[in-house]
């Protein structure tokens, strides 16, 4: 990954026109120049040139963003904002170090799948005791304040089977079948304890369209949250750890269901890793399998629903930063949809703000989370829809956060869940 000094050319070419202002998620809410991409690359450019001290302060105003990208894609001189502020959250945290909660998380259990699991097996039993039924498809809201949580967020329970100790989940690739699209899938964090549904669903969806789909076992998280916190060297361990994992097993494309981890896994990991020149041909073999569900569902395996039920329901669709921009998937989500015809859909206005979950925003300032979330909760109250679509479990938890704060009653749903 390119490190800030070297980045300093994309600095320079930032004329200061302030376009980047008109679509910055956090400048909306904050209305300060330090929010948009023209306030923070002139903080980075400050704090490069010794003008000011890297501090907690300037840490506060970096992290002040969601890394949705919308700056970086308006931007008339094309200046990669997002890799500029990756490589300042690195560098912050080189020089100030990692906060210690995100120390504890990363270093002694995202590290590593199964302390991982020991320790939040041990908190799905005793999430009854600190959480309570807060509705809207069962969520759970806080008896009291938590350190980090905080109180009054709707947080979605903890899975009493992770996905990948499912069924579904276990056993070895069968043997090729002639013709047959062999797919690995991965699942992601989000997936394995929160969200396991979307996993099956995801397996049965791909299955439905004729790929012979497996699910490496080993597979731990793919970093994407150490690495938008600014620890770089643990996103390498998790990234180095995944290619070896998915390198022991044959296959023609890598899928998974989140956005994050798609990005991740088909962008992060090749940035993260690329000072070991001799994992370059390891990690572009790995990069070029890697591909979003909805875009192999559709562009690959030329699947269409054949109308899977949702009662008729009034449907629209949320663009996860990560798929939409990072990736380049807006079509295929929306093919899919219209492709079942028990479902009308219905885009929402602005339907690729980010939802304000991004850059680990929802954790360091939950309050202007919430609040980015707020515009995108209007767009689908206006929009009339039943059921929120999206393509990345952070997006479905921020989503039924927020119609939960601001009264609106939809239900929110994977896009492989209604197809
Ligand atoms: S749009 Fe680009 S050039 Fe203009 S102020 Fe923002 S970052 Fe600088
Ligand atoms: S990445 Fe998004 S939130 Fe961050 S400065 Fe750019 S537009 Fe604003």
């Amino acid at each position: 990954m390119r490190k800030l000094v070297e980045l300093k050319e994309e600095l320079e070419k930032c004329v200061k026109c302030g376009a980047c202002r008109s679509v910055c998620p956090t400048f909306r809410v904050l209305g300060r120049e330090t929010a948009c991409a023209r306030g923070k690359l002139t903080l980075i450019d400050a704090c490069m040139g010794g003008a000011i001290e890297m501090s907690e302060a300037y840490l506060k105003h970096l992290k002040e963003c969601t890394l949705c990208g919308a700056c970086r894609d308006t931007c008339p001189k094309g200046v990669d904002t997002v890799a500029v502020y990756n490589a300042a959250r690195v560098d912050a945290v080189q020089k100030l170090g990692a906060p210690l909660f995100a120390s504890i998380v990363f270093k002694n259990l995202l590290e590593s799948g199964r302390i991982m699991d020991v320790a939040l097996k041990i908190a799905s039993r005793l999430q009854g005791l600190i959480f309570k039924d807060g509705t809207l498809e069962s969520g759970l809201l806080s008896r009291f304040s938590l350190p980090v949580i905080g109180k009054g967020r709707l947080l979605p329970p903890l899975a009493r089977q992770f996905f990948l100790e499912t069924s579904e989940a276990r056993g070895l690739p069968a043997p090729a079948k002639t013709g047959q699209l062999k797919v690995a899938f991965y699942a992601g964090c989000g997936v394995n304890y929160l969200m396991p549904g979307v996993g099956k669903a995801s397996i049965e969806v791909l299955k439905k369209a004729g790929a012979d789909v497996f699910v490496p076992a080993g597979q731990v998280c793919c970093g994407m949250p150490a690495f938008a916190s600014g620890d770089a060297a643990m996103a390498r361990q998790m990234a180095l750890k995944n290619i070896e994992v998915f390198e022991s097993f044959e296959c023609d494309y890598i899928t998974t269901s989140c956005a994050t981890c798609g990005h991740g896994l088909k962008h992060m990991f090749a940035d993260v890793l690329s000072a070991a020149p001799e994992l370059k041909k390891r990690i572009e073999a790995f990069s070029a399998k890697v591909i979003d569900i909805n875009a192999l569902l559709v562009n690959v395996l030329k699947y269409r629903s054949a109308g899977k039920e949702t009662g008729g329901k009034l449907v629209t669709y949320h663009d996860p930063c990560h798929l939409n921009r990072a990736q380049g998937v807006r079509n295929e989500p929306r093919e899919l949809l219209k492709s079942n015809k028990d479902i009308t859909f219905k885009e929402m206005a602005f339907p690729c703000s980010c939802c304000g979950l991004g850059g680990g925003l929802s954790i360091v300032n939950y309050d202007l989370s919430i609040e980015i979330t707020e515009r995108k909760i209007e767009s689908i109250r206006a929009s009339g829809a039943d059921i929120v679509a999206t393509a990345c479990p952070g997006c479905i938890v921020q989503l039924r956060d927020g119609l939960h704060k601001y009264g609106v009653n939809a239900r929110v749903a994977h896009v492989v869940e209604l197809v």
